[in-house]
């Protein structure tokens, strides 16, 4: 297995820039998810490491070698399509076989890798079948062992969930998870499912318009996000502007002071974003009107939590707590009655001001 190193890759058509600028290390036997909305470049990204499209600048290394130039073939990568590609003419045994023929490994080592890549993704007893006689998630398990056979440095996923159901979905990732950490396989997996990226990943690329955003672990993303697009993509959360205004005291635009985290030196001429994770945010009916206390707009139950947002002054606050049990006060809390607002000041970060 080897590592994946990119730097500067980059892609125009045209006028118009697909991917603008993205360096990434991915160590030997990383799981890396792209993750990034619609049109953000993740695809383009994965194709310009796969060798299907030609980057316009910057180079993609594979296991210490300059690969940026060399066909798809000679890169030492697996890729999963979405759609799986399998050969419909083909059985399952043929399919996985495919590249190794291709390779021209000999007629007795290849029966055993394919046996032994069937048997990885517990598809042994189907190698005769054909494509259309398996189900979605089969077919995508015979396209992981046919990615997996030729035991590529790199392994890329572009989107390999998506045509699976909820239920499969989860299973699956679960298996190439688990699949990737006992074979130790160095792993790039695009996503714009972000559980699914915080789920399976040992780090994760936020993308957007080209760029990088953030790169870090679930956890980096989620407790110290280093933007406003990585704090409001990942997660749901409150993206509240104003300036701080003394050291801990944070002024909204509409004149509201909220506690807050505190960075370094308060500039109060300096326009700031703060996040503010809505599961921090505690709600209870208010006992004197001090305080942060707002009007409830509207309550959304969802079972194991309740959603509440608050006007505080003109500013809208989303809370999401653990459902009250039936008989508490705050069960009953509705549209149009006053909450109070309550946060540790560190839950609310300061962002780093943008460009
Ligand atoms: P999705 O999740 O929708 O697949 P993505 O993040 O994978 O999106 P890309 O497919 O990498 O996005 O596309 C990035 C941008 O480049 C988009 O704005 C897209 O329209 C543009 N693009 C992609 N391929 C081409 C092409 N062949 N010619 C011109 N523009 C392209």
């Amino acid at each position: 297995m080897g590592t994946l190193k990119l730097e500067g890759l980059m892609k125009r058509y045209g006028a118009s820039t697909a991917v603008e600028h993205v360096d990434l290390d991915v160590a030997e036997g990383e799981f890396v998810s792209l993750l990034g909305p619609s049109g953000c470049g993740k695809t383009t990204t994965l194709r310009m490491v796969a060798g299907f499209i030609e980057p316009s600048a910057g180079r993609v290394v594979i296991a210490g070698r300059d690969v940026t130039r060399a066909p798809p073939y000679a890169r030492d990568t697996g890729m999963v399509f979405q759609s799986y590609a399998l050969f419909p003419h083909m059985s399952v045994a043929q399919n996985v076989g495919f590249g190794l023929e291709m390779r021209k490994v000999g007629r007795a080592e290849r029966d055993e890798r394919v046996r032994e890549a069937l048997r990885l993704v517990r598809l042994d007893h189907l190698a005769e079948r054909f494509p259309r006689e398996l189900s979605g998630g089969q077919q995508q398990r015979v396209a992981l062992a046919r990615a997996l056979v030729v035991k590529p440095a790199v392994f890329l996923l572009d989107e390999p969930l998506s045509n699976l159901d909820a239920k499969l979905r989860a299973e699956v990732r679960l298996e190439i998870r688990a699949l990737q950490q006992r074979l130790g396989l160095t792993t790039l997996f695009v996503t714009h499912d972000q559980d699914e990226a915080l789920a399976m990943s040992d780090r994760l690329v936020v993308l957007a318009h080209g760029r990088v955003q953030q790169v870090g672990t679930a956890e980096d993303l989620y407790e110290r996000p280093a933007n406003a697009f990585v704090a409001g993509f990942v997660g749901r959360c409150n993206v509240l502007a104003g300036t701080e205004e003394a050291p801990g005291r944070f002024r909204l635009e509409t004149g509201t002071v909220i506690p807050c985290g505190h960075d370094g030196a308060a500039n109060p001429a300096t326009q700031r974003l703060l996040a503010l994770r809505p599961e921090r945010v505690a709600i209870s009916r208010p006992e004197r009107e001090d305080g942060l206390v707002g009007t409830v707009t509207s309550v959304t139950y969802l079972g194991a939590q309740t959603e509440y947002h608050v006007d505080l002054g003109g500013t809208d606050i989303l809370a999401i707590r653990p459902t009250p049990p039936e008989g508490d006060g705050l069960r009953r809390l509705a549209s149009g009655d006053r909450a109070a607002l309550h946060w540790e000041p560190a839950a609310a970060r300061l962002l780093a001001s943008e460009e």
